[in-house]
């Protein structure tokens, strides 16, 4: 199984990576896709947040950082991954998740999405929680890969 990890990753935190890790052990190759995001008006610009992820990921072997803006299912096909890899914390996410599953269910038949629930100790944590913390001088690194937090300090 290849799969593909989209996200905004503004900015990477130990949930996503958590995500990236044991998705890394269940598939063949992990694509971490760092979406341009504008919409979601971003903290980090897209550069920053790809190069963050392409640092903390280097030493997993079959895990690569890719930039996209466009539609998901595109970038899959593009890269050959058959399954979308997404993060599950709460029933709020399963709510927004359920619904983007489905329609890229329907844009690309056969193309699975692969849940993996949040670890219990990450099921609280967002990056807009973690960007909240920075912008108030709180230490973030409980919550961040060091070269995140060395960045946002
Ligand atoms: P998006 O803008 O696509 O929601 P995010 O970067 O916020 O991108 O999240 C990417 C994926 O990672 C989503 O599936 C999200 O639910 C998941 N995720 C976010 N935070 C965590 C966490 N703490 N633990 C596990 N998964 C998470």
């Amino acid at each position: 199984m290849i799969a593909l990890y989209p996200g905004t990753f503004d900015p990477m935190t130990n949930g996503h990576l958590d995500i990236i890790q044991r998705g890394a052990t269940l598939c063949t190759r992990v694509i971490v896709a760092v979406a341009k995001g504008t919409h979601k008006h971003p903290q980090l610009d897209w550069t920053a947040r790809f190069n963050l992820c392409r640092d903390v990921v280097a030493p997993i072997e079959n895990v690569q950082v890719v930039q996209f803006d466009g539609l998901t299912v595109a970038l899959a096909k593009q890269h050959g991954a058959n399954c979308i890899l997404r993060g599950l914390r709460h029933a709020g996410d399963f709510e927004y998740e359920a619904e983007l599953a489905g329609m890229n269910a329907v844009l690309s038949p056969g193309m699975e999405t692969l849940f993996l629930l949040a670890a219990p100790s990450h099921r609280s944590l967002s990056a807009s929680v973690v960007r909240d913390i920075a912008a108030k001088g709180g230490d973030i690194r409980a919550f961040v890969p060091k070269q995140v937090a060395d960045v946002l300090s």
